[in-house]
């Protein structure tokens, strides 16, 4: 029978500077990957440190199924055998085979974590590249930068060989202990920045403003699809769709028009913080980058975040457009951002809004609206519903930005 990949290494990055959380990480991690292998009949297996997979589904379904999982470094599908020389030794050749007249160069590198096997690390390498040569593979070794790398890990009760390692998306497991509020529009930017709070492991619960009939169904259509690919990188997405007709048109008929985007901006916030306050909410999250429109400076972020009580992270906040972009492509957002339906924000922008708000102002245009009537009235036509990624059909990675 051919060698044949049927288990993965999930390597560790981040995770493994730890310490004595890392058990807590890597049981995040686990609930993270059981969903995606689920469909694949795939198993998960915690080893002193380290997760396998087990799973006789074809590689490339695999990758595609790990493709949104934070925390790891890489993964590398393994060949498993024996702790026998002369199985290890066929294996290698196996591996090596075909190769053989490729004019590639290759290296063999061996690691023993098992420190009770008879061999060290170094004579195994040179017993298997002895062994490889002899059997006629006609390429040079080269140990500094060679094009075949050939792994070999001694383990406990089996021996590791691999010829690959998939690079990892990087950063922590989501822990879905966690919760961020998204403030997720329909652009560009609100999406990015949620897929990397998911990176530093935070789960996310995302509030759409909805101002209907000012913007259409499809609008929405386009969030709840936007919400669905972050959903990929978490087992499950909520996300509460608010009316927010009334409060805008109040705020727009009322208020100084150049203060308009930062009250409502105000209301947005603080209606995200009261409906997910009851929920475990910690922060909340925009997709601001500073000075990218007029409404994001410094002075404007703080009249917008005064009063609240959880940090607003805004991880685009030195982003370039074209960086921001860049991601929105590699995770699969961007085509959906640019379709052209305009949300709340764009149809109720003044012309000239501040670019400087002055607090004083700020309070004196909100206290003309009845702000908690209004807020109010908009949680209670809140709808909330739970977005699922359907993981037997997640795309192949794209490469790294
Ligand atoms: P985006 O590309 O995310 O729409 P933007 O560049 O259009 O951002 P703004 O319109 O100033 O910038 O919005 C800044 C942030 O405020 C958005 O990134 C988003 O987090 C939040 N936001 C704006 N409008 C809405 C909305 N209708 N629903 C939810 N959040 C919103
Ligand atoms: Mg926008």
């Amino acid at each position: 029978m051919p060698l044949q990949v049927q288990s993965y290494v999930l390597r560790f990055g981040e995770l493994s500077l730890k310490g004595r959380n890392q058990d807590r990480f890597v049981d995040d991690l686990i609930k993270i990957v059981k969903p995606r292998i689920k469909h694949l009949d795939g198993k998960c297996e915690k080893r002193h440190k380290r997760v396998l997979i087990h799973t006789k589904a074809p590689v490339a379904q695999v990758r595609a199924a790990l493709s949104t999982v934070f925390g790891l470094a890489g993964i590398s599908p393994i060949y498993r055998v024996d702790h026998d020389l002369a199985n290890i030794k066929a294996a290698a050749w196996e591996l090596m085979a075909p190769f053989k007249s490729s004019g590639k160069t290759f290296a063999i590198r061996g690691r023993r974590p098992n420190k009770k096997y008879p061999m060290t690390s170094m004579d195994l390498q040179r017993e298997l590249a002895g062994h490889v040569l002899s059997q006629g593979l006609d390429l040079a070794v080269n140990l500094k930068k060679p094009d075949i790398e050939l792994g070999l890990s001694i383990e406990k009760n089996d021996t590791w060989l691999y010829l690959e390692t998939w690079p990892g998306l990087g950063g922590l497991p989501v822990c879905h202990k966690t919760c961020h509020g998204l403030l997720l529009s329909g652009g560009i930017d609100s999406p990015v920045a949620g897929n990397l709070i998911q990176k530093r492991g935070g789960c996310l619960e995302a509030v759409y403003f909805h101002t209907p009939p000012f913007t259409v169904e499809a609008a929405r259509e386009k969030v709840e699809d936007l919400a669905e690919v972050l959903a990929r990188y978490q087992n499950g997405i909520t996300l509460h769709i608010v009316n927010f007709t009334n409060l805008m048109k109040t705020v727009r008929a009322q208020c100084d028009e150049r203060y308009t985007v930062i009250i409502s901006r105000r209301f947005m916030m603080r209606t995200a913080v009261a409906l997910l306050r009851e929920r475990g909410g910690q922060s909340l999250v925009t997709g601001e980058s500073l000075g990218q429109v007029a409404s994001q400076t410094i002075e404007n972020m703080t009249a917008v975040g005064e009063d609240l009580p959880w940090p607003v992270l805004r991880p685009l906040i030195g982003m370039d457009k074209q960086e921001i972009i860049n991601i929105a492509q590699r995770i699969g957002t961007f085509e959906t951002s640019i379709q052209p339906f305009e949300d709340c924000c764009s149809l109720f922008s003044p012309k000239n809004p501040v670019t400087r708000a002055k607090l004083e102002h700020v309070h004196h245009e909100e206290a003309k609206i009845d702000g908690a009537a209004l807020m109010a009235e908009a949680i209670q036509q809140t709808e909330s519903m739970v977005i699922h990624a359907d993981f037997t059909q997640l795309p192949l990675p794209k490469a790294a930005d």
